[in-house]
């Protein structure tokens, strides 16, 4: 798919951060995009990549940007696509400016994945919210765009969703999740705090627990995107994990379901064969995994790459219908190759011209 075509430069903000350098290592190789420039906070910027970032990933940092300066984090850069990896409140002024100026801006910041006009997007689940830019473009009137990515737990939770609410419509979820550490950012929580331990409070998690699966598998109603009317109860836990976040699952069904169909349903479900053809996709989004103790962190968070989530342990729930556990690659998945999926879909709907 366009191979031939001249890669589109890439800048990334944030780049030395926990997801920065995801975004580093996977841009490094990629068919379409091409890193062209990193920024960094005052602490980074002006430095040599190599010296500014303390280099979290397995492997080494790709020589290629090894000796790039980084940038601070502000237009104009050598780029026609801008990959965000800052704190929200960073992002919150940062992102826009690079949309006023005409970037392409792939984030994975929550500061505007809650605006009616800027889509927050998972290619497989919600393709049609890309409606929602041309709202973007009539009411700020930027000469680039925002589109987001959600947070890294509901990047995982909503694919068993997305099959059950399409084929049985859910009422409610109850949703608990188990976060690795590395969610946190580097250096993250002391060792103190995490090691031998459960902390249960992510700060600000259990909102967007709630709200951002209601708003990916929301309808289109014309310009307008309307949230799917489930109520979603959550519970957000940091454990000693390193990658990879579990999510237990329980949901209520509006039309009565066996386990059979329902994990039927959760196995067969046809995910779209124009967002396989992209790079980054998986050929199988939801990997169904039939041992009685699995998915596990450790074992299943690199499926298809770190992009397929893993589920399993269907079985009736004694409150609600039916339960069931995920795993999803926060940094993967859940954050840089999430936000590269978004990008690809871009380009391949010819957002890049
Ligand atoms: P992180 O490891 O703390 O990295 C933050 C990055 O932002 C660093 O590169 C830092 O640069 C840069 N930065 C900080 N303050 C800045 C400023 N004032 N101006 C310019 N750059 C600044 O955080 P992270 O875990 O990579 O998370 C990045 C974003 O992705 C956050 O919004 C987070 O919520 C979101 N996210 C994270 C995950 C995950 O699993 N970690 C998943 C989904 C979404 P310096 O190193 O130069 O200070």
């Amino acid at each position: 798919m366009e191979t031939n075509q001249p890669k589109v430069k890439a800048a990334i903000l944030g780049a030395t951060g926990m997801v920065g350098q995801r975004f580093v290592q996977l841009l490094s190789n990629h068919p379409w995009f091409e890193i062209s420039a990193l920024t960094g906070s005052d602490r980074s910027a002006g430095r040599k990549y190599s010296d500014a970032c303390y280099w979290r990933q397995e492997g080494n940092m790709p020589d290629a940007v090894r000796d790039m300066q980084v940038l601070p984090a502000v237009p104009p850069v050598n780029a026609g696509v801008v990959f965000s990896a800052l704190p929200a409140d960073i992002a919150r002024d940062i992102e826009p400016e690079f949309a006023r100026a005409g970037y392409i801006v792939c984030s994975n910041s929550s500061a505007y994945r809650y605006e009616e006009d800027i889509p927050v997007m998972i290619p497989e689940i919600n393709a049609e919210h890309l409606a929602l830019l041309d709202e973007q473009k009539k009411k700020r009137g930027w000469d680039g765009l925002i589109i987001t990515s959600p947070n890294c737990t509901t990047s995982g939770a909503v694919f068993p969703l997305k099959v059950l609410n399409e084929t049985f419509r859910i009422e409610k979820v109850f949703l608990v999740s188990m976060q690795a550490v590395s969610g946190a950012g580097y250096p993250g929580l002391p060792y103190l705090a995490i090691a031998d331990n459960v902390v249960p409070l992510i700060e600000g998690e259990e909102k967007k627990l709630e709200l951002e699966p209601r708003l990916l598998l929301g309808k289109m109603n014309g310009k307008e995107r309307i949230s799917a009317p489930m109520t979603i109860s959550a519970q957000a836990n940091r454990v000693a994990v390193s990658d990879g976040h579990t999510i237990c699952l329980s949901v209520k069904l509006a039309k009565s379901a066996s386990l059979e169909e329902v994990k039927a349903a959760l196995i067969s479900y046809a995910w779209p064969d124009e967002i396989k053809r992209l790079p980054s996709a998986p050929q199988q989004p939801l990997v169904y995994r039939e041992e009685a103790d699995r998915p596990q962190p450790r074992l299943d968070r690199n499926a298809g790459s770190g992009m397929a989530i893993s589920i399993g342990r269907l079985r009736p729930c004694p409150i609600l219908d039916f339960r069931l556990v995920a795993v999803v690659h926060n940094t993967l998945r859940g954050a840089a190759s999430g936000s590269v999926l978004n990008a690809e879909l871009l380009k391949a709907k010819g957002y890049f011209g």
